[in-house]
């Protein structure tokens, strides 16, 4: 064993070897010693551990360029997504569309009119533009942009009812998930819930019963994860917003995702859209940027002037502020919205849900000869119809017609992990989805073929 210690070559040895000069230069110095530091220690063990060298003692340099290239990978790779899920919370939800991804690269490069007015006018506010153009889509007064939903939430509860009463009917007391719950934000907000109605009916006069001189704020809450069916009832904006007027208390609605479009235009389930409700009277709608909108982790709230102004005033808003990142994105995607007849194919996200099924199972087809060759001795591979989901807690119950290729095992030694694992590690990892026994691959989501072939070299 002592003489396998004496085999392993020093640090400065190696350092001044004319093999690793690559090295020095691409991963610098000292990351390099640090590097063969490990690998020195890690060959220690095993020797101890095994009673030989490493493996990979032949060539260290090799070794050591391997980890180098392992450890510069960011942990932001970009995956192919298989799993029928297209709006993937776990894989960033929304692919962004090119005048959006511009955008971004637009204002990271350059100083950029973020609340600066170029012809002196006195600028409210970083979201004044993205509000006139929410505006002009939505029939707002005004509006105010936030980090993500969950803050919108937030700010609009403690800015309009912080410290009093907040209505809301007991079937809409929704978590999202990630520990996002009605009650506790309401909370956080320093509201104080008012549960009325009953899980599956809640009627106007529930909501007329519980005003009072105490309620801070109605609020409705989109069940946009759940459906409640069955014997139910609900009470609509309208009627709401009109209560809440009469009474002089706003009325919020969290819609979650959200439409700016009619989607049962495109032949997908109908999701409420905020310029409904702005109609319908209510004081303040929140919904997603990255959910159907098909834009960037945002939270949008639109409403009236006076209540807006109260959010934006609001120490919160400070914290809760988007980045000029987020904004130039957002701005992009709903500069897309004014052109709705070029949306589905200018907007990732709604291009990749309207994909017909005849398409999507033509290319299932033209890759199952391909997937056949390479898995084809240890899987059965076949063509089969499946649906895939919108995903984001959106139309859950609603499916989309898709297909997929399906791997079966042939035997006992051929695993269904090992081959989700063999797929992750490929250059561009594809994530599948588990189910019945079977990989399933829906190809609702491959932009082209080529993603799919050869081993997946990037
Ligand atoms: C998704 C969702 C949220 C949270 O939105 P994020 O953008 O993920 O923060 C809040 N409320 C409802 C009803 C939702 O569907």
């Amino acid at each position: 064993m002592k003489t396998l210690f004496s085999e392993l070559p020093g640090i400065d040895a190696l350092l001044r070897d004319a093999r690793f000069r690559p090295l020095h230069t691409s991963a610098g110095t000292r990351r390099l010693t640090e590097t063969l530091r490990a690998m020195q220690s890690e060959a220690r063990q095993h020797i101890l551990a095994h009673q030989r060298l490493p493996d990979w003692h032949a060539d260290w340099a090799t070794e050591a360029a391997t980890r180098l290239r392992a450890g510069r990978r960011s942990a932001l790779r970009p995956v192919i997504n298989l799993s029928g899920t297209v709006l993937h919370t776990n894989l960033g939800r929304a692919r962004m569309s090119e005048a959006a991804v511009a955008a971004v690269c637009r204002v990271m490069r350059q100083p950029v009119t973020l609340e600066y007015a170029l012809d002196d006018a006195a600028r409210g506010h970083r979201d004044r533009a993205l509000a006139d153009l929410l505006c002009e889509l939505t029939g707002a007064e005004d509006a105010c942009i936030v980090n993500n939903n969950a803050a919108a939430v937030l700010l609009m509860l403690a800015a309009t009812a912080g410290g009093r009463q907040v209505i809301v009917s007991r079937g809409e007391l929704v978590e999202i998930g990630g520990a996002f719950r009605i009650p506790d934000v309401m909370r956080q907000a320093g509201c104080h819930l008012v549960e009325v109605g009953t899980t599956n009916r809640t009627h106007f006069s529930d909501y007329q019963r519980a005003i009072s001189d105490e309620t801070g704020a109605l609020m409705k809450v989109h069940t946009s994860n759940y459906q409640i069916a069955g014997f139910t009832q609900a009470v609509d904006e309208k009627p709401l917003s009109a209560l809440g007027q009469q009474h002089g208390v706003p009325v919020l609605v969290d819609l979650g995702s959200g439409s700016l479009i009619d989607l049962t235009h495109y032949g997908l389930p109908a999701e409420p859209m905020p310029q409904r409700l702005i109609a319908d009277g209510v004081d303040l709608v929140s919904f997603s940027g990255d959910k159907l909108l098909g834009g960037p982790q945002a939270g949008i709230i639109v409403g009236k002037k006076a209540l807006i102004a109260r959010l934006q005033q609001h120490p919160l808003k400070r914290a809760l502020r988007a980045d000029k990142m987020t904004l130039a994105a957002l701005e992009a995607t709903l500069q897309l919205y004014r052109h709705p007849e070029q949306l589905a194919d200018a907007l990732p996200t709604l291009r990749l849900l309207t994909r017909p099924q005849a398409a999507i199972q033509a290319q299932a087809e033209r890759l199952l000869p391909i997937l056949q060759a390479e898995f084809g001795a240890s899987f059965t591979l076949a063509v089969e119809p499946c649906w895939s989901q919108i995903g984001s807690g959106s139309l859950p119950v609603d499916r989309l017609p898709s297909a997929a290729i399906t791997f079966t095992p042939r035997g006992p030694a051929s695993s269904l992990a090992a081959l989700g694992q063999q797929l992750r590690q490929r250059a561009r990892p594809v994530i599948g989805r588990l189910q019945g026994g079977r990989l399933w691959l829906d190809l609702r989501c491959l932009d082209a073929d080529e993603d799919l072939q050869r081993g997946g070299e990037a």
